[in-house]
């Protein structure tokens, strides 16, 4: 058993390897995998590759050549809970409710509030992590495309992050008992894998994720590192709330490897009031601060890990080396900027689940699939 510590400091791993390659060599499940955006920031790192050199099609490569009948990409569900968080902040900040909003994308930290802070339990947006979505999604809509009932599929996030084990095993993301995410492997277990398989990830030709579920906008990318969500639901909202293109898709003042950083954007006429923080210190201050009455934000993105996912607690070399983070962290802006399209909202496979399947953000059947609670009080570390 791989036993390592997560930097939240709440969380020991246990490996899923064993079942994930019974489910690989079992010829009655469709095997799918999703990967985060951060995983390909770092696992050539395991592979004797410079650190920050993305590896986003060799990663693909190498999983297709373990045997994943599908590769998606879990970008795709970071544009997807842009589309649900950017219509729940417009929501609650036009009707100036419930506020400030709280990211949700992060289970390290929607742990550590349940546990820590119940009394603010009702303030986080309601959106599930992207993790969560992509499950949602690939056994509803994409089953049905696959004429497969939910439980012949078995889906496989690989994520930077040992929280997204216990996420994933929450029962309310196992409808009818069928969860939407079978197993989470870390970065440094999928590396094992690939060893185990005899395949040397470095030498690997690129390729390309599947689609409908692979396909990714810059904005999808950024989730990876701190500010980046954030920076993600500005650009959607925006367009949202003013009908009116970007000049400049970059917010700046949203990056940046400090634990707080605390900024103020307009939006054609609405300010908003921001505040960007990673590591659990530093949402103990912020939240603490606002339990108070001391501070007035209108949206706070929270992330566990000090920098965000890049340093999660599953990833290669986790020793607080932070300009190996930066490199990451560079690695995962300079994606976003090559890619063609850069805002959650025109993501092209996103826009045909909503014509087909979803409705619109915010629909009733987004909610049941999309939209999630939560509970004061859970301790799921204990469990
Ligand atoms: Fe997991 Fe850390 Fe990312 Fe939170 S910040 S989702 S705990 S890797």
């Amino acid at each position: 058993q791989c036993v390592s510590v997560c930097p939240t400091g709440a969380l020991t791993e246990q490996t899923a390897r064993p079942e994930i390659w019974n489910a690989l060599f079992d010829p009655d499940k469709y095997v799918i995998a999703q990967t985060a955006p951060a995983i390909r920031a770092a696992i050539g790192e395991e592979f004797g590759m410079a650190p920050g050199e993305a590896v986003t099609g060799k990663l693909v490569a190498a999983l297709n050549n373990l045997g994943f009948d599908d590769v998606f990409d879990t970008d795709f569900a970071a544009d997807l809970t842009i589309m649900e968080e950017a219509n729940e902040i417009v929501e609650r900040v036009t009707r100036q409710e419930n506020l400030p909003i709280l990211t949700s994308c992060c289970p390290g930290w929607i742990n550590f509030l349940e546990y820590q802070f119940p009394d603010l339990s009702h303030i986080p947006s309601t959106c599930k992590s992207p993790q969560q979505m992509m499950g949602a999604i690939v056994k509803s809509y994409y089953a049905e495309k696959l004429g497969k009932k939910p439980e012949d599929i078995v889906l496989v996030s690989v994520m930077p992050c040992l929280a997204k084990k216990y996420e994933a095993a929450r029962p309310e993301f196992a409808p009818q008992g069928v969860p939407d995410v079978d197993h989470v492997v870390s970065t440094r277990g999928l590396a094992k894998m690939i060893k185990e398989a005899g395949i040397d990830l470095a030498t690997l030709e690129d390729e390309d994720f599947d689609h409908p579920l692979g396909e990714s906008t810059g904005a999808g990318v950024i989730f990876g590192v701190s500010g980046g969500v954030m920076e993600a639901a500005l650009r959607t909202a925006y367009e949202t709330v003013t009908g009116k293109q970007l000049a400049k898709l970059e917010f700046k003042q949203v990056r940046g490897l400090e634990a707080i950083k605390t900024t103020t954007v307009n939006l054609d006429g609405t300010i908003l009031r921001l505040a960007i923080t990673s590591g659990l210190g530093a949402a103990r201050t912020v939240l603490e601060q606002i339990r108070n009455n001391e501070v007035q934000y209108d949206i706070i993105e929270i992330m566990a890990c000090p920098g965000g996912c890049i340093n999660g607690g599953g990833q290669p070399s986790i020793h607080g080396d932070f300009s190996l983070i930066e490199k990451r962290r560079q690695a995962l802006y300079s994606e976003d900027e090559g890619k063609a399209l850069r805002k959650s909202h025109l993501n092209p496979s996103i826009q045909k689940l909503y014509e087909e399947f979803l409705g619109q953000p915010g629909s009733e059947k987004a909610h049941r699939l999309l939209h999630t609670h939560y509970f004061p009080n859970k301790d799921y570390s204990e469990e």
